[in-house]
C-alpha cells in the first residue's frame, strides 16, 4: 500500500519549502490541497505538476474512504494546506485519522508552522506552552475562554486575523492584566514585526498604528507567574463575590 505524506508549506516565504517537500510533492500521485486555486501557483513555481484534489473541512469526511482506497491500491498521496503545517488550525485531521484507522502509513514532511516560528523568536518562555489556535469569534465566549486559561503556568499561544486583532488584545488585557506578551505579525514576510512588552504596551502600539493591524498574527501571553499567588487571588475574588451572601 501507499503512504499519505503530510507536507508543510511556507507561511510566507517561498524559500522555506524544503527540498524534501518538493521531492515528495513531485513524486505523489495526487496532492490533496485545502484550496487548489491557492496552491497551484505555489506548486507551479517549483515545477510540480502533480494533479490536485480539493480537500477541506466540508468534504474531508466524505472523501476519506476514496483516498484510503487509493492508498490501498499503492498510490502515494500528499496533503498540504494553504500555508504552514496541515492539521494545525487547518484541515486534515479526519483524513489522517481515517488512514491510520485503516492501518495504513502516514508520514510527516515537517516544515514551517506559525506557532513554532513565533515561539522561536518571541522571548516568552517556551519550555511549556498551550496552543489554543483561534479564539471564539464572539466577545463573551472569547473572554470566557481566556478566563478558563488564566490560572495556567504554561505560555498561551493564539492565532488571530486582522479582523479581530484589536478586540482580542483588549480582551487579553482585561483578563490577564499586566502580564508580558509578544505579538508576531507577518512572520517570514516583508513586513514581519515582533512586538513585546506588557499586554497594555503592545496593545497601545497596535492601536496607534493602522499598519500594525494588518496581516496575520500569533499572540503569545506568558503564563501565570506563581500558581499559589494565582490561587490566592482567585480565592480572594470568590470570597468577595460570596461574602454578601454568607451569614
Ligand atoms: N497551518 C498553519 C500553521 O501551521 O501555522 C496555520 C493556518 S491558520 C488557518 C492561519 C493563521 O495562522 C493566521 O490567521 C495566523 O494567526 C497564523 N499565521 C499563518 N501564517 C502566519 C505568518 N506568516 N505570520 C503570523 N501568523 C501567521
Amino acid at each position: 500500500p501507499g503512504t499519505l505524506y503530510v507536507v508543510a508549506t511556507p507561511i510566507g516565504n517561498l524559500g522555506d519549502l524544503s527540498p524534501r517537500a518538493v521531492q515528495t510533492l513531485r513524486g505523489a500521485d495526487v496532492i490533496c490541497a485545502e484550496d487548489t486555486r491557492h496552491s497551484r501557483p505555489l506548486l507551479q513555481q517549483f515545477g510540480i505538476d502533480t494533479p490536485l484534489l480539493a480537500l477541506h473541512d466540508h468534504n474531508e469526511q466524505a472523501q476519506a474512504p476514496a483516498l484510503v482506497e487509493r492508498l490501498r491500491q499503492g498510490q502515494a498521496l500528499a496533503l498540504i494546506s494553504d500555508a504552514g503545517t496541515p492539521l494545525i488550525s487547518d484541515p486534515g485531521f479526519r483524513l489522517v485519522r481515517a488512514v491510520r484507522e485503516a492501518g495504513l502509513k502516514v508520514s510527516p514532511v515537517p516544515g514551517p508552522s506559525a506557532v513554532i516560528t513565533a515561539l522561536s523568536a518571541a522571548g516568552i518562555a517556551s519550555d511549556r506552552f498551550l496552543f489554543e489556535g483561534f479564539l471564539p469569534n464572539k466577545g463573551a465566549a472569547r473572554r470566557q475562554r481566556l478566563s478558563d486559561l488564566a490560572a495556567l503556568e504554561a505560555s498561551l499561544v493564539f492565532y488571530e486575523s486582522s479582523h479581530r486583532i484589536c478586540e482580542s488584545l483588549a480582551d487579553l488585557e482585561s483578563v490577564f492584566g499586566d502580564r508580558r506578551m509578544a505579538l508576531a505579525r507577518e512572520l517570514t514576510k516583508r513586513f514581519e514585526t515582533i512586538l513585546d512588552g506588557s499586554i497594555a504596551e503592545v496593545r497601545a502600539r497596535v492601536e496607534a498604528d493602522a499598519d500594525q493591524q494588518r496581516g496575520e498574527f500569533v499572540l503569545i501571553v506568558e503564563g501565570v507567574a506563581d500558581r499559589s499567588a494565582a490561587q490566592l487571588a482567585e480565592g480572594r475574588r470568590l470570597m468577595t463575590l460570596l461574602s454578601p451572601h454568607l451569614p
